[in-house]
This record gives structure tokens, C-alpha cells and sequence, in this order.
């Protein structure tokens, strides 16, 4: 079964709401991300993506998401400051320049980037453009169309914003915003001309339902890369006594999504911990891109370590 749908893929095929999919959840884990990994091969080649972020304001959001530190709603002593000196920001690109990374993203808390913080995010985009050729990235919440095309004319060519799970668990895990002004803000940003980087977070009480539905709903959006978090459960957060997910479930959710979204970058962000040798496994199973270094409030990978191991199973950086 899951040999002749890769094959379908690889001639054109795109699975979505019309299939029944259950094979995703009922084949052999083997098999499956054996059949993801020849995806991978067919429409990425053996190249990976290392991206890194700063987080550029840290702390008192507006909003309720339930799984996130930086909430207003939420107690987790995280450090809390201000938009960071742009100085600061491309000193710290340039370093991660040096480690191997070639994207970089400044990420801010809240609901959204304005006024004199907002000209400060593009004063450093500006300045990184300027000094070094990295790739830039950006993560600021629901913006203006006006906002996108700023961004875009300041040199940033990917914007990220994560539906986080489907449309139906969605209310359970945020009540400030709507999983459709993500949607709309998605698109607005496209229509800016920037790509879209926009994944999720997979252990928060969703079903296995929901997370075919995300993967579906990142497909018809057409998104040029999924970050998938594995949550990593924050004390002081609602969810903070989650169990967390094993490798067998981890792998099978990165097979599923490189299966409905073929040509995709497939990026492991947060929780690769949770797994064995920083995942090694998951990029033999339809991952061909990671996030490296630490991650917003959680702590993530050495990049050093990062580009061995993916140059020991093939991969080029
Ligand atoms: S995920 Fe973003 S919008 Fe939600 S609480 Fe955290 S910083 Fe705020």
C-alpha cells in the first residue's frame, strides 16, 4: 500500500480531503517512514535547511496560548524584556553565520509588531541584509499587508506563523485569536510575495484526526516549510503535565506530513530532544530541515553537532 501511493506521489499525486488517509495511521511505522524518506530524496535531494531564531521581545503577550511561556496569563519566570538594540541582533546573526546556519529569523512575543518596535525589526533586518548574505526569516504575529511589503523591502523573504494544530482543536488552545485570522494572515503575507513558513505543535491533547487535518490544511495553503514542535511542557502553563510524545509517534508524525506535503521543507523545531541522537531517525523519515541552537524558551541543539550527524547520514548543509 504505502509503496504504490509514494509512487503516486512521485508522478504528480497529492493526498488530501478526498482520501482516506487512515493507511498514514495504520501502516507499519517501518514502512511508512521508509516510503516518507524516499519522498524526501525525490523532492528535496540529500540537501538540509539549519535555521536559528533570537527571540528579539521576550514575555508579557496578550495572548492565551495555552502551551506558550510568554503569555500574560501564564507564571513561568521566563526572562521578560523589551525589543533588543538591532546591533545586538545582527552581532548575534553574524556569530550564527560562522556556526554553519544560513537562516535566521528574529521572532517577537505578542499579538502582533507596531509602531517604534516594529521600525526597530526592520532597522535590523535592514542592517543584516546589509552585512551579511543570510537567508532572513521573520515571526511577528497578525500584520498589515502594508507590514509585509515593509518587511519584504527590508530584505526578509519567508514569514512564519503556525496554524499550531486544526482548525477544530484550535479553541482549546487559544481564545484571543482565531486559527482563521492565521489563515488570513498567511495570506496576506503571499500576496506580499514572501513564503511561508508555518507548522505546529503536536502533544497538546490533539487527536491523530486533528493532526491529518493540519497537515491537509498546510497543503491547500501551499506553505514552503512546517515547522514541527514537539511540546516540550512548560511548569506554570496549562499544560504543563502533558505526557510527552515517544520516538515511535514522533516519527510517524513527521512521515505523515512529508507524505501530504511532498515538496515541502519539513523542519524539526522543538522537542528533538525527546528523541535519540538529536533525531537522526526523523531525518531518515521525511525531515530534510531543522531549527539549531536553542529555541524561544526551550533549549535545543548544538549546530556544530547538527551538521556532523546529518553529513554522517548523507545529507550536505
Ligand atoms: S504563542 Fe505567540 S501569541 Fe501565543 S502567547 Fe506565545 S507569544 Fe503570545
Amino acid at each position: 500500500m504505502t509503496e504504490q501511493i509514494v509512487d503516486k506521489i512521485k508522478h504528480g499525486y497529492r493526498l488530501g480531503r478526498k482520501d482516506n488517509l487512515n493507511f498514514l495511521l495504520e501502516d507499519n511505522l517501518e514502512s511508512l517512514c521508509e516510503g516518507a524518506n524516499e519522498l524526501r530524496r525525490y523532492f528535496k535531494g540529500n540537501q538540509a535547511g539549519l535555521c536559528t531564531i533570537i527571540n528579539g521581545r521576550s514575555g508579557k503577550c496578550s495572548e492565551d496560548c495555552k502551551f506558550c511561556a510568554q503569555s500574560h496569563c501564564h507564571s513561568t519566570g521566563i526572562d521578560i524584556y523589551g525589543f533588543l538594540d538591532p546591533k545586538e541582533i545582527s552581532d548575534d546573526c553574524g556569530k550564527q553565520k560562522e556556526k554553519g546556519v544560513h537562516r535566521y529569523s528574529i521572532v517577537t512575543a505578542g499579538r502582533s509588531l507596531t509602531g517604534k518596535d516594529f521600525e526597530k525589526a526592520l532597522a535590523a533586518y535592514k542592517k543584516i541584509s546589509d552585512e551579511y548574505q543570510m537567508h532572513l526569516c521573520a515571526s511577528h504575529g497578525l500584520l498589515t499587508s502594508e507590514q509585509f511589503q515593509r518587511l519584504y523591502d527590508s530584505g526578509v523573504r519567508h514569514y512564519h506563523c503556525n496554524l499550531e494544530t486544526s482548525k477544530a482543536f484550535f479553541p482549546k488552545i487559544c481564545t484571543t485569536h482565531t486559527w482563521k485570522e492565521k489563515v488570513e494572515n498567511i495570506q496576506r503575507a503571499k500576496a506580499a510575495g514572501l513564503k511561508i513558513c508555518s507548522g505546529g505543535i503536536m502533544g497538546m491533547g490533539e487527536s491523530w484526526e486533528d493532526r491529518l487535518d493540519m497537515a491537509v490544511s498546510l497543503s491547500e495553503l501551499q506553505v514552503d516549510s512546517i515547522p514541527l514542535n514537539m511540546l516540550m511542557p512548560i511548569q506554570g502553563t496549562p499544560l504543563q503535565d502533558r505526557k510527552q510524545l515517544c520516538e515511535e509517534e514522533i516519527l510517524r508524525i513527521i512521515a505523515i506530513f512529508r507524505f501530504i506535503n511532498p515538496e515541502a521543507d519539513i523542519r524539526l523545531a522543538a522537542g528533538r530532544l525527546l528523541m535519540e541522537h538529536s533525531g537522526r531517525r526523523a531525518f531518515l523519515s521525511g525531515a530534510n530541515a531543522a531549527l539549531t541552537g536553542d529555541m524561544l524558551t526551550t533549549s535545543g541543539n548544538n549546530t556544530k553537532q547538527d551538521i556532523e550527524m546529518l553529513k554522517e547520514i548523507g545529507y550536505t548543509i
